[in-house]
């Protein structure tokens, strides 16, 4: 029988960071992916480093996200010394450009939030806007600077972080996927893989939009996929230096040149089809903000599946099982808070306390209120 003193279930950006700290504390992990690891959401994403929330049920997160960002430095530092592979860091800035006709209340209320929120933020002229990125829209009326936000080579990133866990020690088991949490009474005892059972002090699940397929892990991570489809462009003449949103889509510029686009948001369940409809929807948007990008060279369009929860948040931390903990439910912002999810789970491994309170992501809230929905519920 193999015997971890970590078993983690998935081997995507989460599953790996976490091996890599682990190995590193001078753990022995273990990493159990039903497939070739890296291949789903932190392959698909856009990678974009920005702790703004998009609407107010994510501003919860907001300092989960600010740590995060503040840790990537040193967390890309290591990564890359430690693989040998560059992860296509970007610590450029974004840029937010608004449209509407009253681009300038719309301008106070954003940056007055991002204030509020501790989040830096410079409010641009229109013509500003188009000086730092000359590729922007005529039509742009007014934008948003956020100097200390970033982006990676999600795939890149994802590469070099599973090559450095494995360098730092972790064991790698790619085409033997978890089916159920090992239970010995009220304590974890591992996981059941394939064909045998894999024995370890400590059991994460971490397997993203998968993780409640995983037998006994739904209660505390009923995670669900959000599908979103990318396009990526090439454009000779255009150069963009940040990311670049409107209110419809988001431009990530690459290293190699390349021009992601993205992304829809669509519940279809396990369904990764790029559509007509989709690509249509991004290419439009994405020339509605860059219009030069009309010329540019489709080079590869793609879908990947979110790990969404019920209220959209993260899932971490410990469960009322011994020894089992959940690491999954990033929906929108995995990239983002991969070295802080790392980081804490290594911290509560090794010395049982974290140094962000992180109960507001308990695996624990969702039998909380399927509990008191079922006292409410009419006899
Ligand atoms: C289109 C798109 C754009 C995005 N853009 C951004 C962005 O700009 N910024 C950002 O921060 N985030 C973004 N995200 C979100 C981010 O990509 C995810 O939150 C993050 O990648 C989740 O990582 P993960 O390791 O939890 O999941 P995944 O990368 O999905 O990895 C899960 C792993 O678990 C494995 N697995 C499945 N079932 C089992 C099993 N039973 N046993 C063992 N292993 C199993 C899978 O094979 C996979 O390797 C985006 C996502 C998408 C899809």
């Amino acid at each position: 029988m193999k015997k971890f003193d970590v078993a983690i279930a998935g081997g995507g950006i989460i599953g790996g960071a976490i091996a890599l700290e682990l190995a590193r504390a001078g753990l022995r992990v273990g990493v159990f992916d039903r497939q070739q690891p890296g291949q789903e959401a932190s392959w698909a994403s856009a990678g974009i480093l920005s702790p703004a929330p998009e609407n107010p049920g994510m501003i919860a997160i907001v300092p989960l996200g600010k740590a995060s960002l503040s840790l990537y430095p040193e967390f890309i530092a290591r990564v890359e010394e430690i693989s040998g592979k560059s992860a296509g860091f970007r610590p450029k800035g974004t840029l937010e450009a608004l449209f509407s006709q009253d681009a300038k209340a719309e301008l106070s209320t954003i940056i007055a939030l991002h204030h509020g929120l501790g989040l830096k933020a410079e409010p641009l002229r229109a013509e500003d806007a188009r000086e730092l990125e000359p590729a922007l829209s005529a039509e742009v009326e007014a934008a948003v600077l956020r100097p200390d936000e970033a982006s990676v080579d999600n795939r890149a990133l994802t590469g070099a972080v599973l090559e450095a866990a494995e360098r730092s020690g972790a064991e790698f088991f790619p085409g033997n996927g978890a089916r159920e949490i090992w239970r010995a009474g009220k304590r974890c005892a591992g996981l059941v893989v394939q064909n045998e059972n894999v024995e370890a002090k400590w059991t994460i699940i971490a397997a993203g939009c998968f993780s409640a397929a995983i037998k006994d892990a739904a209660p505390y991570a009923p995670v669900r996929p959000v599908k979103g489809q990318m396009a990526a462009l090439r454009a000779e003449d255009l150069m963009i230096e940040r990311v670049l949103w409107s209110d419809k889509i988001y431009l990530v510029p690459r290293n190699d040149g390349r021009i992601i686009a993205g992304a829809t948001v669509e519940r279809v369940g396990f369904d990764k089809r790029t559509t007509a409809g989709g690509i249509q929807k991004i290419l439009s948007a994405a020339i509605e903000l860059a219009p030069g990008l009309a010329n540019a060279r489709v080079e590869e369009t793609w879908a990947g599946l979110r790990p969404d929860s019920p209220d959209h948040l993260p899932i971490l931390g410990p469960t009322d099982v011994e020894g089992l903990l959940m690491a999954t439910g990033h929906f929108r912002s995995g990239i983002l808070l991969t070295p802080i999810t790392a980081r804490l789970v290594r911290e509560w491994i090794t010395e049982q306390r974290v140094s962000l309170d992180w109960d507001r992501f308990s695996p624990l809230r969702f039998q909380t209120s399927a509990a008191n929905a079922a006292q409410h519920a009419p006899a």
